[in-house]
């Protein structure tokens, strides 16, 4: 899958997941999910479901902060065994799902600019960025991370749901490749096997334009109408 449409793919799985996580306990972590929360995690579902292409050289995630992201990216491949590998498994979810937990309940300052990263990265998935003019669309890009940011800020969120949010994106994106032929090693480094190899559809062919980015739209659509009770979010109310 292209980009935005992992990054939509985000969006929509935190909104389908809300309505059932909504003020459980999981792993003993408390889910408290208001409007902010929802919104929040959105977007940080969408940046951290951009996350494991960080191993390729040209993906969207790894041109987000420049030399920043690229030597990260870097990084990634080297560590995790090469572009489609260790950052597309469980093992590679499931510890950045740790890390952000731990830092989460770390430090607050850590997380709110963990959240800002994360939501730029987002945002430039979803195509906010414009790719004709770069100098113009880092700007409009990192004016609506800080606004977007900030705004979660004021709000005061709780994030203990971070990581698991950050897990869960990640995931995402595994069944994004997969559906679009591209295999992915789910179990490595225990279990190489690239699983859905030649299976689906062509990325950014068709299917990927026609149907299931319109289908992630409308679900972004249909989720925001039935989660946030409107009424009640109105200013004169
Ligand atoms: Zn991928």
């Amino acid at each position: 899958m292209m980009g935005h449409s992992h990054a939509l793919s985000g969006v929509v799985g935190w909104m389908a997941v809300v309505p059932f996580v909504q003020g459980s306990e999981f792993l003993g972590l408390s889910f408290e999910l208001g409007p902010g929360e929802i919104v929040a995690g959105s977007l940080v579902c969408a940046g951290a479901a951009l996350l494991p292409d960080l191993d390729h050289k040209s993906a969207t995630v790894t041109k987000t902060y420049g030399k920043v992201t690229e030597t990260l990216g870097g990084i990634l491949n080297w560590a995790f065994g090469g572009h489609r590998m260790g950052t597309h498994s469980f093992f590679f979810a499931a510890l950045m799902g740790t890390i952000v937990t731990l830092l989460a309940l770390w430090s607050e300052l850590a997380v709110q600019i963990f959240v800002f990263l994360l939501i730029g990265i987002a945002l430039q998935g979803l195509g906010f960025g414009l790719d004709k003019n770069r100098a113009a669309s880092g700007v409009i890009n990192a004016l609506g991370t800080a606004a977007i940011t900030l705004g979660l800020y004021a709000a005061g969120l709780n994030y203990t749901w971070l990581g698991v949010a950050v897990a869960f994106g990640v995931i995402l994106h595994f069944f994004g490749d997969m559906i679009t032929k591209m295999g992915v090693p789910i179990f490595w480094p225990f279990w190489k096997k690239r699983i859905g190899q030649n299976r689906g559809f062509v990325t950014n062919g068709p299917v990927e334009q026609k149907v299931v980015t319109p289908l992630l739209t409308v679900g972004v659509i249909v989720g925001s109408i039935y989660l946030f009770d409107w009424p009640t979010l109105l200013p004169d109310h």
